[in-house]
């Protein structure tokens, strides 16, 4: 039997996936205290696994960005073994680059973090992860999905030095987990994919906030659709 596991940010991200692949929430096998939820279900012959980041209690919203996600990786890799990752979630896009709202991309090798500035030898590269993702240019012509460079940092905004870095990424997506999932998924030595749908320009002329509230079920749902077809595949 296959195992896939799916790591998603937002409640809202993750539900039109679950309502389309029919999964059900699972007991977690971790501890209580630690936030992300578990759900699952058989998809053909694969078991899926579904791991939602959770809610940040504290602050009464879900837990996004890099330590929410490594900890959902972590999880996810030690107690339910996938054969492969795919985090799965939205993005910025580029107008420069050819992106628009609702464009799905599915990641290009590697998966660098573009906030990350340690100017010391060896510190610096670790910090920019260039962590590896697997090659679907088969699956992308397959299914008609286009593949793009993402990048992550763990800010909703882009300052001048992250915008800087991901020119010189070519980034296409800017997310907040995918570097973070991909670093873990290479430390287990399990493939990995990242699959983003954009819900807002960072190019573009409206405010990210507004634009991401205002698409953030759009693309949602761009995405649930675009994940169910490649876990068909
Ligand atoms: N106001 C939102 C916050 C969402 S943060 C709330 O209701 O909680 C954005 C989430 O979507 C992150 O998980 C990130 O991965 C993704 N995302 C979408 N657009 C992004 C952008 N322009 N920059 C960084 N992350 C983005």
């Amino acid at each position: 039997m296959q195992r896939i596991g799916i790591i998603k940010a937002m409640r809202a991200e993750a539900q039109p996936l679950i309502e389309r692949l029919g999964l059900e929430p699972a007991p977690s096998p971790w501890p209580d205290r630690l936030a992300p939820g578990l759900w699952t279900g058989m998809c053909g012959p694969a078991r899926i696994d579904l791991v939602w980041m959770g809610r940040d209690d504290r602050h009464g919203v879900d837990c996004i960005g890099t330590t929410a996600a490594t900890l959902a990786a972590a999880l996810l890799l030690s107690h339910r073994s996938p054969d492969i990752v795919i985090s799965a979630g939205t993005a910025g896009g580029f107008i420069a680059r050819g992106g628009a709202i609702g464009t799905v991309y599915l990641s290009r090798s590697p998966i660098c973090f573009h906030d990350r500035r340690v100017p010391l030898p060896g510190f610096r590269e670790s910090a920019m992860g260039e962590s590896p993702c697997i090659d679907v240019s088969e699956m992308a012509e397959a299914l008609g999905l286009e593949m793009g460079v993402v990048s992550t940092g763990d800010s909703l905004d882009a300052p001048r030095s992250d915008l800087d870095t991901m020119t010189r990424l070519g980034t296409h997506a800017k997310d907040m987990e995918a570097a973070a999932v991909a670093w873990m998924a290479a430390q287990f030595g399990v493939p990995m994919l990242a699959v983003k749908a954009i819900t807002d320009l960072v190019d573009g002329p409206h405010a990210t906030e507004a634009e991401f509230m205002e698409h953030l079920h759009t693309a949602s749902d761009r995405l649930g659709e675009a994940v169910e077809r490649i876990v068909a595949w």
